[in-house]
């Protein structure tokens, strides 16, 4: 396997890692993962957009000018011969330097990005999964995708303990997103989903349901909800690179609507997956 690392390629084998990086030692950069179906990048350049702007809210430099850095991709594609479904990791950090909490002089920022198979989850698209909430304790700069994921971490693990398959957080009982998607709530037609505040991460895949919902006439209400409006939802979903239009099924303890996927969350699905160019699940 082939792995960009600053602007050369090596073999994963050959890869080793400078002991005082700012990523490890301090969370201290940021990162994007982007879907690939079929050997294609989907959604490549909100994804660059967005680290970007990750990068300048965090004050890093990208040691690359954007068409480069697509070059470098798109070679990381041809140099691993991807035909099939997979994501791509890249990660940008402060760089290596003796640790001090204060930024380095002089130390360019670490760019790696590597391509992994990774198979859509069919069954769960078609059927639904549940979700559990919990409280959101992260900070308050959730719009940069930060390497910093504890919260997140520990919130999805609890998930998976319950047998749910994502954490649905909330601030005071404020539903924000979740451990690593967007959430969202259908009622009466239309679709409630936090604002893109600074308190979540404007996710890609959001961008593209509220063109979605433009295009079929779905009202896109950018208005935070209460866990307890769960109660009385007609469908609930989630979206993320990885996860796509995730159906929502069960929330703690509640059944959505009749519990299985509803209308408004298959009509998104198929809208995704004609946008995306994949075979349908919707
Ligand atoms: N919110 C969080 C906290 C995430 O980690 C993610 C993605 O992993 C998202 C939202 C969805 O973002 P995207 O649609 O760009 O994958």
């Amino acid at each position: 396997d082939w792995i960009l690392t600053g602007k050369e390629f090596v073999d994963k084998n050959d890869l080793s890692y400078p002991f005082e990086e700012r990523g490890l030692q301090f969370g201290d950069g940021v990162y994007e993962v982007i879907r690939i179906y079929e050997g294609e990048y989907y959604l490549i350049d909100e994804h660059v957009e967005r680290l970007y702007r990750s990068a300048a809210a965090i004050k890093i430099d990208v040691p690359f000018q954007k068409q480069e850095l697509y070059a470098h991709l798109h070679e990381l594609l041809n140099k691993n011969s991807v035909r099939n479904d997979a994501t791509m990791y890249l990660q940008l950090t402060r760089g290596s330097a003796p640790r001090d909490h204060a930024f380095p002089l002089n130390t360019e920022a670490n760019l790696y990005a590597y391509v992994k198979d990774f198979a859509r989850d069919t069954d769960s698209l078609e059927e639904g999964a549940s979700a559990i909430t919990m409280e959101d304790i992260r900070w308050e700069w959730c719009y940069i995708k930060s390497l910093n994921l504890l919260p997140n971490v520990l919130a999805k693990q609890n998930a998976k303990e319950l047998g749910a398959k994502e954490a649905i957080l909330h601030k005071d009982g404020m539903v924000t997103e979740g451990s690593s998607s967007n959430i969202y709530l259908v009622r009466e037609g239309k679709v409630y989903t936090h604002p893109a505040t600074k308190r979540i991460l404007g996710g890609c895949v959001r961008m593209k349901i509220e063109e979605f919902c433009k295009e079929a006439d779905i009202p896109f209400i950018e208005e935070a909800f209460r866990i307890e409006d769960f109660k009385g939802a007609d469908e609930v979903f989630m979206t993320s690179s990885t996860s796509e239009v995730q159906p929502l099924t069960k929330v703690d303890e509640v059944t959505i609507g009749d519990g299985r996927p509803g209308p408004v969350t298959r009509k998104l699905q198929a809208s995704y997956e004609k946008d995306a160019g994949i075979t349908g699940t919707a």
